[in-house]
């Protein structure tokens, strides 16, 4: 890896924002549609460097992935034109010979820090928000997924412009000395302490960021809802890259009743996703690492096991594991989990449910299964969530009218489809006066000496 120092490489950058080249719309599109080009002609190399860091199957990185990005390219193509032109507010009597419009500014120099656990969608989902917003670029991937962060280093010089767009590897240091640098906009997606760094750091230039970070995403399931649908809708959303997802369903509430139908359900559910040896199927993964591999496995201390609970630390495999009779103090309920561990608490009532939600930090998701609409809304007023996903797990996000962010311990900010773009522009106010007779009879009232006369105006 050989990179220049981050001081050049944000004076580049900055030279070229200055430069005019990345406000033009054309550039912009040409800069989209060269990184869906990108993801295009090197699919197997993607699906290579993500089997590596995470042991991705191919589908998988292919729908949660490599898609994802190929659509949020194609939604910001779709409606650029429309996003960038000036917008035109409406203005009061006062203003009727005047313009008024909001520009849509480019910040300037943007700082993208992706994360490991989608670390193709997770990096170039924000930093296409950018690029289509006009800004230049300096992409950080994770170093916690080396292949992945190789992959992008090597391969975006080759498709984008290398005078706009950077991409800059490294683990900690790099980051600290790049968090040294005054940038215009930081996008940081990953956990809540580093989170906290980073704000610390953006503070010091005044620099406005968004936090996209994760925490334990709660689901409750009530009587009313089918058992086995909701089994499977949440043992996808939870085993899906082996619980390394920042929205996974981290532990469900419900009551006892529910619970022994999701444990009786959940076993052959499982069978049919990975058949009986779950280790050895090609469609489930693996832990990033033995610091999160031990981190996950020491979650399960006094937690009684329902369902799973095996591991291969030469593998870094855990298998998916359903917890039951977890009590709110047990260590599985203390942080977010990131791994293929559900743990059921049991509540009586969906005011219980709401109590339990409300006495923890603010989560990413939160979902509900239930047909009873009174009860949804009940949940719905009372809670404090990034976002909702009722009847189902994780599909939120990929409804690009939605915009997707935290809030509280979870985040700050949001960004997909427009929001993406509104993310990283300055929406900047123009009033346009005009300088003639008439407009200046309208603007007298303003002027010294203040008379009662003149307040009629
Ligand atoms: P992390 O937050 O510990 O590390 C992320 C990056 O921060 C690393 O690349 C590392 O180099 C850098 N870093 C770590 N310590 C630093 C320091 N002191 N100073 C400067 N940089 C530092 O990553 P993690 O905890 O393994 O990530 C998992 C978390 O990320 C979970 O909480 C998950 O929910 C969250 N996440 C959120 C989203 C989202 O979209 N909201 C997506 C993925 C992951």
């Amino acid at each position: 890896m050989v990179q220049s120092n981050p001081e050049h490489v944000v004076n580049k950058l900055r030279n070229t924002f200055a430069s005019g080249k990345t406000k033009s719309v054309n550039f912009r599109i040409k800069q989209l549609k060269a990184l869906a080009k990108l993801l295009d002609e090197n699919t197997p190399l993607i699906v290579e460097a993500l089997t590596k860091d995470l042991n991705k199957c191919e589908i998988e990185s292919i729908i949660m992935e490599i898609d994802v990005v190929k659509n949020e390219i194609k939604y910001i193509l779709m409606h650029i034109h429309d996003w960038t032109k000036p917008e035109r507010p409406s203005k009061s009597l006062a203003n009727v010979l005047d313009s008024v419009y909001i520009l849509h500014d480019p910040y300037g120099v943007v700082l993208v820090l992706g994360a490991w656990n989608y670390p193709l969608q997770l990096a170039l989902n924000p930093f296409l928000g950018a690029i289509a917003a006009g800004n230049t670029v300096l992409l950080k991937p994770s170093e916690l997924s080396p292949a992945t962060s190789k992959f992008l280093a090597e391969y975006i010089p080759q498709y984008l412009d290398s005078e706009a767009y950077q991409v800059f590897e490294g683990g900690i240091p790099e980051t600290t000395a790049l968090l040294k640098q005054k940038f215009d906009y930081i996008f940081y997606t990953g956990s809540s302490s580093v989170g906290k760094v980073i704000l610390e750091a953006a503070a010091k230039h005044l620099t406005p960021v968004t936090l996209e970070l994760g925490g334990k995403s709660p689901v409750y399931i009530d009587s009313s809802a089918d058992i086995e649908v909701a089994a499977k809708r949440i043992l996808w959303g939870k085993c899906a890259n082996s619980g390394q997802t920042c929205v996974a369903p981290d532990y469900i509430l419900c009551s006892k009743e529910v619970e022994d139908k999701f444990v009786k359900v959940a076993k052959k559910i499982l069978t049919d996703f990975y058949g009986e040896d779950i280790k050895s199927s090609t469609n489930y993964g693996r832990i990033v690492n033995d610091r999160h591999f031990q981190r996950i496995l020491s979650l399960l201390k006094g937690s009684k096991v329902a369902i799973g609970g095996d591991s291969d630390a030469s593998e870094k495999y855990i298998s998916p594991t359903v917890l039951v009779d977890v009590k709110a103090t047990d260590p599985v309920m203390q942080e977010e989990i990131f791994g293929p561990l559900l743990p059921i608490v049991n509540v009586e009532s969906v005011y219980e449910a709401i109590e339990f939600i409300n006495s923890k930090e603010k989560p990413l998701a939160l979902y509900i299964f239930s047909n009873k609409k009174k009860d949804v809304d009940q949940i719905l007023a009372n809670t404090s969530s990034g976002g909702v996903c009722v009847n189902d797990t994780i599909m939120h996000l990929i409804v690009m009218s939605l915009p997707f962010g935290g809030v509280g311990n979870s985040g700050m900010g949001s960004y997909h489809g427009k929001f993406s773009f509104d993310t990283f522009v300055h929406n900047k106010g123009v009033l346009y006066k005009n300088l003639g007779y008439i407009g200046e009879l309208l603007s007298c009232a303003k002027y010294p000496p203040y008379t009662k006369g003149k307040m009629r105006y």
